[in-house]
């Protein structure tokens, strides 16, 4: 691993290869793969290499890496025969708000219709 990911992060080790996970895509610096506990017929995760606990992290040097993660679920999406049906994309920010893993990731949840306001 490189000093930018943990070996104490689930995502970190999931990115690494350590721990099994269903990928459907990847870019230079991301992967995408299917979330263990769906929560609609298509349910992937699109994380960063790099260990960033959260988008509240970013600092303004990350810009581009904010950019190309949105770039990397459009582009999952794509791939993954969703886009012209819809799909929705959420990041949890914080306990409160429903984050459980501590490594950014957006969720790109697709294949139903979608509920609003969110729960
Ligand atoms: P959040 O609650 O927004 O932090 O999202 C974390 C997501 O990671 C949840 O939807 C979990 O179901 C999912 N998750 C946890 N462990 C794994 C795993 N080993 N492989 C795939 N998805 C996972």
């Amino acid at each position: 691993m490189t000093t930018d990911q943990r070996d104490d992060c689930l995502f970190c080790r999931i990115y690494a290869g350590e721990i099994p996970a269903d990928k459907v895509a990847e870019g230079e610096d991301w992967m995408a793969f299917r979330d263990i506990d769906p929560q609609a017929p298509v349910h992937v995760l699109i994380i960063p290499r790099r260990h960033v606990e959260s988008v509240a992290a970013f600092e303004p040097e990350d810009a581009e890496l904010a950019g190309r993660l949105l770039l990397a679920a459009a582009e999952t999406a794509r791939r993954l025969g969703v886009e012209e049906d819809g799909y929705r994309l959420v990041t949890n920010r914080g306990e409160k708000a429903g984050q459980s893993v501590f490594h950014l990731h957006l969720h790109l949840l697709a294949g139903r219709r979608m509920n609003w306001p969110p729960g």
